[in-house]
């Protein structure tokens, strides 16, 4: 599929956009709906950066209620409630059941009349909020510390947040909508109008060179970066927050999302279902930079072991840990911000800056419930600055799977489908498989190397043996060693 996309490709753009996580996806799909014809490259694969990470929740804006932006709350609800009802968009209700601490928390009632007023302000599309005393999940949580439950609904991802992502890119492919991945931005100049970028495809080793009307930069915690690279100074940066979960074997009974009242201070950790596992996080930690990278460390580990064992009955262990989840969220603020705040107390919300003089946007920020959102906003800049479409949308393509039991996509499928070129990206990305099994897949005492051996034979061809040497590498570094230093 990439190789058609290569050899066939237009050489000039209406849009590029730089960046395939949930920002650069969800404008790219309403640009090319609309009919502009659109390139979106990622330096390595879609939703390999904070979009595969993500807790996977379409939340309404509960947070801003803390601060009495009831805008925002309205805005967010409204947003998740259009996902929750649009067809095809991955997204599904959930319920929530908020557990006040019987000791030291927050009063219940007062908690209560927010979840209501919460419900009131999603125009009472969702649910009504309730007192529940008996649920399933009461067998594994620490009964002296929670005992009741505050019933309320939110929304989440049917599948991942990486298929919500390559859902929106693989759905349409043409020589005029076309995606990349593992293909980076390395240059940029402006000539009588357009953007002339360099590209560098990492998977061939080739350079491309396209010309398009307008740049759109969706590099997530990277966005500053490609701004220095095409000299374009946005007024806003990036506060990263790097976040972990740790994924457990689902309980018995597990049925919805958990919210632990973790303080008086409104603090809270989750607990909710995602397949054959349970993930608990996240946590939320200021980072200045990015060097550490997008990997857990032994305290990330020990932190959430500790509260997932005060909270839960199990007593779990670092062997109990079937995979872990780790990203850096970009929270956008202005550049001239020189707080130190807890991340948990920064806005979510997303900024768009347009520099019109050079035909440039930048998106800082983002999450799921806004995409979307976000897509339509930028929508309206590029139509100020390239006028309507001539093109009609193009067609949609046939693009259905499922990733339950037997029917989950194959990785020949995968190849010729959705842009999968790696071991990882179908491990990953394309399938649960590396955060549903052990060890990455591979299951403890490699008891399932079998079975990523042989999706490594049809992936990586006659690379099949390095690629494995490398990924039982990876997994050795990023989860054995890790676990082992618990
Ligand atoms: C632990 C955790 C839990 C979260 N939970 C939720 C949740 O439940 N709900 C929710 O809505 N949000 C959640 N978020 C936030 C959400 O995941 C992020 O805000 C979102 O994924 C950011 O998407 P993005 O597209 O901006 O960035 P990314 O996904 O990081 O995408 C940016 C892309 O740009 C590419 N790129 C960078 N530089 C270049 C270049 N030079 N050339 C080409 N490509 C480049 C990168 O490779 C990357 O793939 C969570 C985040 C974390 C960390």
């Amino acid at each position: 599929m990439r190789k058609i996309t290569l050899d066939n490709m237009a050489e000039t753009f209406d849009v590029v956009i730089v960046g395939g996580g949930v920002s650069g996806a969800g404008v790219y799909e309403q640009l090319v709906r609309k009919g502009y014809r659109v390139l979106i490259i990622d330096k390595g694969d879609f939703a390999s950066g904070t979009s595969q990470a993500s807790g996977m929740m379409v939340w309404g804006g509960l947070l801003y209620l803390k601060n009495y932006d009831f805008r925002s709350v309205i805005k967010f609800s409204k947003s998740r409630d259009e996902l929750i009802s649009g067809i095809n968009t991955g997204v599904g209700i959930r319920r929530f059941r908020y557990l006040p601490l019987v000791q030291g928390g927050r009063s219940k009632h007062f908690v209560h009349s927010g979840l209501y007023l919460y419900w009131l302000m999603s125009l009472v599309r969702r649910n009504r909020p309730y007192s529940d005393g008996c649920f399933p999940e009461q067998n594994f949580i620490n009964k002296s510390r929670f005992k009741e439950s505050l019933v309320y609904e939110e929304a989440g991802l049917d599948l991942s947040d990486s298929r919500f992502v390559l859902d929106r890119i693989a759905r349409y492919h043409s020589i005029d909508c076309c995606a990349l991945n593992y293909c980076s931005l390395q240059g940029a100049s402006r000539k009588d109008g357009c953007w002339y970028l360099s590209l560098f495809d990492e998977h061939s080793g080739n350079d491309i060179q396209v010309k398009s009307k307008l740049l759109i930069n969706a590099g997530g915690v990277w966005a500053e970066k490609i701004d220095d690279l095409v000299a374009i100074q946005s007024p806003y940066k990036h506060v990263f927050s790097k976040g972990v979960y740790l994924a457990f074997k689902r309980p018995k009974n597990h049925q919805d999302c958990l919210v632990f009242e973790m303080g008086q201070h409104g603090d809270s950790q989750t607990f909710h279902p995602w397949g054959p596992v349970s993930l608990w996080g996240p946590t939320e930690t200021a980072i200045d930079d990015l060097s550490g990278g997008f990997q857990a460390t032994t305290e990330d580990v020990r932190f959430l072991l500790g509260q997932a064992n005060q909270n839960l009955s199990m007593n779990y262990d670092a062997g109990d840990i079937v995979s872990l989840r780790c990203g850096i969220r970009p929270l956008a603020v202005k550049k001239s911000y020189r707080g130190n705040h807890y991340p948990l107390s920064l806005s979510r919300k997303h900024m768009v800056y347009h520099a019109k003089e050079s035909s440039y946007i930048s998106i800082y920020g983002g999450k799921l419930t806004s995409c979307e959102q976000l897509g339509k906003e930028v929508y309206q800049y590029v139509v100020k600055a390239l006028g309507l479409p001539t093109r009609q949308e193009p067609e949609e393509i046939n693009y259905e799977y499922s990733l339950d039991a037997n029917q989950a996509p194959t990785p020949q499928w995968s190849m010729d489908n959705e842009y999968c070129l790696t071991l990882e990206d179908f491990l990953r990305r394309r399938s649960n498989i590396s955060q549903w099994v052990h060890r990455g897949g591979m299951g403890v005492a490699d008891a399932n190397l079998g079975n990523i051996e042989h999706i490594s034979k049809i992936i990586e061809k006659n690379n099949a043996k390095a690629a494995l040497a490398n990924y039982k590498n990876k997994i050795h570094q990023e989860y054995d060693k890790l676990l082992d230093s618990v």
